[in-house]
This record gives C-alpha cells, structure tokens and sequence, in this order.
C-alpha cells in the first residue's frame, strides 16, 4: 500500500485526507508517528509555507508528503490575518482569542465586511521535488457581528457563507466540506494527483 505523510498535527485534518485518499489505496500517516517536529513558517505566504511544511515531512521521513496552509482573509483589513490567522491574537491564541480580536477590531465598519478562506495544499514526491503539485482554492463571504454556532473550528463562528444567513460553525461538516475551501482545494488536488500518475 502506498504511503502518504501528512504534514499536520490536526486529526481532523488526518481523517479527512485518510477517507478520501483511502478508496485509492493510500495510506495517510500523521508525522507525529515519525517524530516530525514542528517547522517554523517562515514564508509570506501559504504557498510557500505549505512547501517548507511538505519539504520538512518528506525529508524527515523519506516518503512523499501533503501538507496545507490555510487562514483568513478580511479586505477591511487588507487581507489580515491571512498567512496568521492561527496565531492573530498572540502565539498559542484559542480560537476565540482570534476571533474577538478580528470582531473588535472591526466593530465600527458596518458594511464591506467581506472575507474569505484560503487553502492551500501541496503533494512533494520527495523533499528535493522542484515540481509539487499546488491547489488552491477559496470560499467567500463575509465577517458578521455576532459569534453563532457551535460545529467547525477556528473563525467558523463569525464566517458568514456567501448566499447563507448562517455562520459556517451552523452548517454540518458535510454541507461545509461541499462548500469550503479546503473541501474544493482537496478535490483539485486528487484531480491534479490522478492526472500526474500518482494516483492508480
Ligand atoms: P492552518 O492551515 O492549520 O495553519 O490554519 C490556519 C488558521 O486559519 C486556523 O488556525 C484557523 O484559525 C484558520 N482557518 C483555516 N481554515 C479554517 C476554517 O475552515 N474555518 C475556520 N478557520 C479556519
């Protein structure tokens, strides 16, 4: 069975990326079982820190690696957090820290709230791979006034989805997955991995 390593420490992440790649016969391993530490992100932008993330996994551990980078962009803001979204209200912010900061911080704008989320993902063969597969996809809409909803993670609770009146931690991972970022981005890339041969 071929191997994949996941560059993350998200199980949800994992989940996600074994159940789809599983009905190809690939196996997703978390780095965490081959002791990868953690990679500073030093990049300015999701692309290139998704591939120090992808490079360092398969460098440490010699397979191929998938690895993304995702955040929020808020045009109030000229597309703050963005690349910080994790760490926006300080290192080792909670979710709600992140949140309250961006909701204060635009508290007095009452239109153009728009945003949207990023993702990036990219597939290395090998740590040295000068051609990784690069998806990218976005999910728009815009940032409301108040936090809702209990499901998804990070802004979820203060995202409002483009033709919803919801927050996206009210819809369930399903309907999120059919519409969100990362949902799209993963279905550009199992298209891009079939179309490159490394999938059977
Ligand atoms: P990373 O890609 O795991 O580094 O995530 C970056 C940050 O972007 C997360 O910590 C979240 O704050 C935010 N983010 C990325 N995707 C989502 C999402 O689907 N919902 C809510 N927040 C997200």
């Amino acid at each position: 069975m071929k191997k994949i390593v996941l560059a993350s420490g998200n199980k949800g992440k994992l989940k996600e990326f074994s159940e789809i790649l599983a009905e190809f016969g690939i196996e997703v391993m978390p780095q965490s079982q081959f002791n990868v530490s953690e990679v500073a992100e030093t990049g300015t932008t999701f692309v290139e820190n998704a591939i120090i993330k992808a490079r360092h996994a398969a460098e440490v551990t010699g397979m191929p690696a998938i690895a993304d980078d995702s955040g929020l962009e808020v045009d109030l803001l000229n597309g703050a957090p963005g690349i910080y979204s994790a760490r926006y209200g300080g290192e080792n912010a909670k979710d709600s820290d992140n949140y309250m900061k961006l909701l204060d911080a635009i508290a007095d704008e009452k239109q153009n709230r728009s945003a949207r989320f990023q993702c990036v993902l990219v597939y290395m063969r090998h740590s040295a791979d000068p051609t990784p597969i690069i998806c990218q996809a976005s999910w728009e809409g815009e940032i409301g006034f108040k936090v809702a909803g209990d499901n998804g993670h990070g802004y979820d609770p203060i995202f409002i989805p483009q033709g919803h009146s919801c927050t996206a931690a009210e819809l369930t991972s399903d309907e999120k997955n059919a519409l969100s970022h990362r949902g799209k981005a993963m279905q550009l890339l199992l298209t891009q991995m079939q179309a490159k041969g490394v999938l059977d």
